[in-house]
């Protein structure tokens, strides 16, 4: 596999570089210089296909021979070895796209937990041990520390803002302890980002440490995610496959590219609704042509509280290679107030939501047309944003096994002020 770097398009790399360096000269996120394609009759047959042989089929399209045909067979098995995607009617026409059933409980598990298994491979030969530093406003951190738990020549290390989690998300990856250390920083989430840009930027650190980073701009953890909207659309009705709509919570626009990408590979889906929180630079874009993102905004939809999304180069690069409109980019933001109001109405409709997929379907539902079939993405499992949910409802939820054994575990942070010079000492000397 060739990708290139969208900043500077000599800079080309292999799919090895591009797992182990994250980004490319200057911040540039790569991209596949080919994208397959799936012809037809193929397509019907991959459809057949069970979740592991098909994702390992299509994974293999993008990788091409650097990695054998078995051996990624079995690194996407260890990968997904959980639960997968399942789809849930809500209403006639619309159902829930869940992919929240992993060992963290939202859909970053598909990408972390393939991402951590392709650097293994990638590592297996060397004596070098790797840190993996990453910053997380939440869910990514959890994803990423139970991708990597235990893993030979592999230290984690999580920097989060102290306080600014919820104590949910806080627990699952703070108690893990063995290769994975995490950092409460007494700042910002933004801090905590600065920081790991820093790292990055001191060489005599990145050669000591092999520092690498575990973030959504991997194209490991993106192309891991194409494999769910196969799934998805195998689950969907014969009858309303030409018709199928895919509403996207969007935070740093990952998951819209993975489905993006999903369709380039000749998935017939219809179209995308990308959707947001107040944090809308996306839609205004969409709507006004006009680049203005504002400052962020906190939101009960924390995940994604982001202004300047990553991805959203890697969408408008794939979008002029395959010569489609913008326009038919479906969008829109919504507010705190009526995603509270959502979550009633799904409750209504017997479904107990969270307030990211129920961006999503708001957006989904105002926007379907009669013969239209919609899905909507269930990132998070409603139970990892149990006070806001419980309150909005008024109700008191069942929390899975699995969180609350993790909640009654000692948190093992270190504490850090933002300061750069005591995290590289940090980094140095543990
Ligand atoms: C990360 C996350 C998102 C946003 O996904 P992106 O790929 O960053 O757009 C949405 N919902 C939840 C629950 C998340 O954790």
């Amino acid at each position: 596999m060739k990708l290139y770097n969208l900043k500077n398009h000599e800079e080309q790399v292999s799919f090895a570089e591009a797992v182990t360096l994250g980004l490319g000269k200057n911040q540039g996120l790569f991209f596949p210089t080919y994208l397959p394609k799936i012809d037809s009759s193929d397509l019907e047959k991959l459809l057949e296909m069970d979740f592991i042989s098909r994702s390992s089929k299509i994974l293999e399209m993008f990788i091409g021979d650097e990695i054998n045909t078995i051996e990624l067979f079995n690194k996407v098995k260890q990968a997904f070895s959980f639960s997968g995607p399942i789809v849930r009617k809500v209403e006639e026409n619309i159902s829930c796209l869940e992919i929240f059933h992993g060992p963290t409980l939202a859909f970053k598990d598909f990408g972390a937990r393939f991402m951590a298994q392709m650097l293994s491979l990638l590592n297996q030969n060397k004596d070098e041990n790797v840190t993996i530093l990453t910053a997380t406003s939440g869910d990514t951190g959890a994803a990423v520390a139970h991708a990597f738990y235990k893993m030979k020549n592999v230290r984690v290390v999580i920097l989060f803002p102290k306080g600014k989690i919820s104590e949910f998300q806080e627990k699952m990856f703070c108690t893990l302890g063995e290769n994975i250390t995490t950092i409460a920083i007494n700042g910002s989430f933004d801090e905590c980002q600065t920081l790991v840009k820093q790292a990055f930027q001191d060489k005599d650190l990145r050669k000591k440490t092999g520092l690498n980073s575990a973030n959504s701009i991997n194209i490991s953890r993106l192309l891991a995610q194409i494999c769910y909207y196969f799934e998805a659309f195998s689950m969907v009705p014969h009858n309303k496959r030409k018709e199928l709509i895919i509403s996207v919570p969007c935070g740093n626009f990952g998951n819209l590219t993975a489905g993006l990408l999903a369709k380039s590979l000749g998935l017939p889906i219809k179209s995308f609704i990308a959707a947001t929180n107040s944090n809308d630079t996306i839609p205004r874009f969409l709507k006004t042509g006009i680049w203005n993102p504002k400052e962020t905004v906190s939101t009960i939809s924390n995940a994604m509280d982001i202004s300047q999304p990553n991805n959203w180069t890697r969408v408008k690069e794939l979008f002029h290679r395959k010569k489609w409109k913008l326009k038919s980019l479906g969008y829109g933001s919504v507010s705190d107030n009526v995603t509270k109001e959502t979550l009633l109405n799904l409750y209504k409709l017997k479904y107990i939501s969270e307030p990211h997929a129920a961006i999503a379907y708001k957006l989904l539902k105002d926007q379907l047309k009669k013969h239209e079939y919609g899905l909507f993405l269930g990132t998070a499992h409603p139970s990892k944003f149990k006070k806001t949910v419980d309150k909005i409802l008024n109700i008191n939820m069942n929390i899975p096994h699995v969180l609350q054994h993790r909640i009654s575990l000692p948190s093992l942070s270190y504490n850090m002020k933002p300061n750069f010079f005591s995290l590289k000492d940090f980094l140095l000397k543990k």
